[in-house]
């Protein structure tokens, strides 16, 4: 890949990482914003139980309660329909919220359900949202902003009043900045263990699924052709004469030509559980189900039609000028107790039929399909 291209592709990856925080946040802010539709009243009745609410606080409340009711359907919209996730959404409804909570504990600071309120604003502070590097600062200044504010509001109450406030506000800035970095470096960690099995199960020249992934991929598939009855085929697939490839032409161009053949194979077999797999140096398989013999015999062909069209010079002319696949096919109703394996060699032994008959053809059941002229042209045997 291109240094411009490797860039883009981490940009891009570092979009979807933040694209998925987002996800993750409206999700987390959608929870609260339905607690804090539930605590709000309740908080107000506790208050109003030890003597009576201000009109202020009151204003307070109502408008919370509606910037919580209204964040809860907005959010629940968000997280639903995946696809408009934007992050103004949590971050709006989070600046708001914290705003709104803060204003309403330092005005009740008198009641018991003011610090109740302050203590909830903290622990809110902790868990929502996932913030970046950035935003991590601007929420430590805006807690001590918040700290100082509640301390200031406590005062009257005495001595220990600050200092409650002050021990839970920095309590809050300390949790809230490492369980902000742990949330984020947790995510990070999901993420490149995905990725690193991805890696694992992908042949990193060409991109298609290397052994490990095959075999992965047909232990969920062959079990689900035994219970159904459907016919699995294997198409086994080695490139003719490639030794000869890269002696001629060195072994970069011939990683290049292995690229292009991969490319072709993958464009040719497109459905959703078609396999293609990369299974040694020059040699590929695509495993597919409920297809025909006539479908498989059809694929081969049409896979074979592609890497003609790519019409790359060979460096051994005796088959074809351009470069060509060998395949041999093996299909069966595989049955409990039948093996994929077995059927890979069955497809393996057709290859060798393919090879050992003048290579630049198709086997199966033992009769040759598709031998074409210069690798171009039209079947003279089948
Ligand atoms: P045949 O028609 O009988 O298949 O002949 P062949 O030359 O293709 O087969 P052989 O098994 O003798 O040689 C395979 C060659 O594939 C040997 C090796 O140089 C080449 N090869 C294997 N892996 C790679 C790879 O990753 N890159 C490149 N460029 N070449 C590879
Ligand atoms: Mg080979
Ligand atoms: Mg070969």
């Amino acid at each position: 890949m291109s240094r411009a291209g490797s860039v883009r592709h981490e940009s891009s990856k570092k979009k979807e990482f933040e694209r998925r925080l987002a996800y993750l946040n409206c999700r987390r802010s959608y929870a609260l914003s339905v607690v804090l539709s539930i605590i709000l009243p309740c908080m107000w009745l506790l208050n109003n139980s030890v003597k009576e609410p201000g009109v202020g606080f009151t204003a307070m409340i109502i408008v919370a309660e509606t910037v919580e009711l209204v964040s809860a359907v907005v959010l629940f919209y968000i997280v639903r329909s995946e696809q408009w996730i934007i992050s103004t959404a949590y971050r709006m409804y989070y600046i708001c919220t914290m705003a709104l909570l803060i204003t309403i504990s330092v005005m009740d600071y008198r009641t018991a359900g003011s610090s109740m309120l302050y203590v909830i604003t903290m622990g809110i502070a902790i868990f929502v949202p996932i913030l970046t590097k950035k935003e991590l600062k601007a929420y430590s200044g805006a807690m001590l902003i918040a700290v100082v504010a509640g301390c200031a509001g406590a005062a009257d109450n005495g001595l220990r009043a600050v200092i409650d406030m002050a021990v839970i506000g920095i309590t809050g800035i300390v949790a809230g900045r490492y369980s902000q970095e742990h949330f984020r470096n947790q995510e990070r960690v999901k993420e490149e263990l995905k990725e690193k099995t991805l890696c694992s199960e992908q042949d990193p020249l060409t991109g298609l699924t290397n052994r490990r992934g095959l075999s992965k991929k047909a232990g969920i598939l062959w079990p689900f052709c035994i219970r159904t009855h459907s016919m699995a085929g294997i198409i086994a697939i080695d490139i003719d004469f490639f030794k000869k490839y890269n002696d001629k032409f060195g072994h970069p161009e011939g990683d290049e030509c292995l690229k292009k053949i991969a490319a072709a194979i993958k464009g040719s077999a497109r459905r959703q559980t078609d396999v293609v797999a990369r299974t040694g140096g020059e040699e590929f398989l695509v495993f597919v189900q409920d297809m025909s013999k006539k479908d498989i015999i059809e694929l081969a062909l049409k896979i074979r039609g592609a890497v003609a069209e790519l019409k790359l010079e060979h460096a051994y002319v005796e088959v074809s000028k351009y470069v060509t696949v060998s395949m041999g096919i093996a299909y069966t109703f595989p049955e409990r107790g039948d093996s994929f394996e077995e059927l890979y060699e069955e497809a393996d032994q057709a290859l060798y039929v393919a090879k050992e008959n003048g290579r630049n053809c198709i086997v199966c059941d033992n009769c040759i399909y598709g031998r074409m002229k210069n690798g171009l042209g039209t079947a003279v045997s089948s």
